[in-house]
């Protein structure tokens, strides 16, 4: 995103708009690149009377930030607006979770702090690491940061490291009896992140199971304090992947 500086009035509008503080104010606005996630906000938001925010077109690898960071931006990878699949924000749409297998997403940054790949990566690389141990992990395939991973090693490309994004979702399934090892690994990495980061797990409430009360046992005893929350889909779902 940039200020066209000749349209520019310096009424400052824009400035509240921008989830990341990117944008100044002196006697025009102006715009931190590095900053910047390109979410498109402050130009969705209409504040600027003059037009002087302009859509710039991107690059790679600067177009991730758009990818990750912009709902409406469609990653060209998977063909998924947004960080997260479909499953993620709309829950259980195709059976993915199941009563053995618990869907585990770490987003990571958040609007306001954001984050780097570089951070991201540090969470890909150990959650691989322990899958090549023995861990039955299975990252989902049409997540954009599974697409982005070398599945060898979690690493990220080195090019796409330093670029900030509001948020970056990795998406998981595990065995539910795997749960716990896979939460004692993040809970170690966690003070090695530079941001900040949420855990959501996807469970299927099967009657007589109590799936959600076993599964806030193990990530207290984890040593996570876990606040459950419920989401509500209403819509035509399908069956099967
Ligand atoms: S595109 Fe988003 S991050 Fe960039 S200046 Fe506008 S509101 Fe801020
Ligand atoms: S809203 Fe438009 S005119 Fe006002 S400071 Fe921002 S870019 Fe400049």
């Amino acid at each position: 995103m940039k200020i066209d500086e000749e349209k520019c009035i310096g009424c400052g509008n824009c400035v509240p708009y921008c989830p990341v503080s990117a944008i100044s104010l002196n006697e025009k606005a102006e715009i931190d690149r590095e900053r910047c996630v390109e979410c498109g906000v402050c130009y969705r938001s209409g504040a600027c009377p003059v037009d002087a925010i302009v859509i710039e077109e991107l690059e790679y690898p600067r177009t991730l930030r758009s990818f990750f960071s912009d709902p409406l931006t469609v990653h060209k990878e998977t063909g998924i607006p947004g960080r997260g699949t479909a499953e993620m924000k709309t829950n259980d749409v195709s059976n993915r979770f199941t009563e053995t297998l618990l869907g585990l997403a770490l987003e990571v940054g958040r609007p306001g702090i954001s984050t780097s790949f570089e951070e991201v990566e540090k969470l890909t690389k150990r959650l691989v690491s322990l899958k090549r141990s023995g861990v039955p992990i299975e990252f989902e395939p049409d997540n954009p940061l599974t697409v982005l991973m070398n599945s060898e090693t979690g690493e990220l490309p080195e090019e796409i490291k330093k670029e900030r994004v509001l948020s970056a979702i990795i998406e998981m399934r595990i065995p539910y009896e795997h749960v716990k090892r896979v939460l004692e690994e993040v809970k170690e990495v966690a003070n090695e992140i530079n941001t900040v980061f949420s855990l959501d797990f996807i469970t299927r409430n099967i009657e007589g199971k109590r799936i959600s009360e076993e599964l806030l046992n193990i990530v207290q005893s984890a040593g996570f304090s876990p606040r459950p929350n419920g989401k509500t889909n209403v819509g035509l779902g399908r069956v099967g992947r």
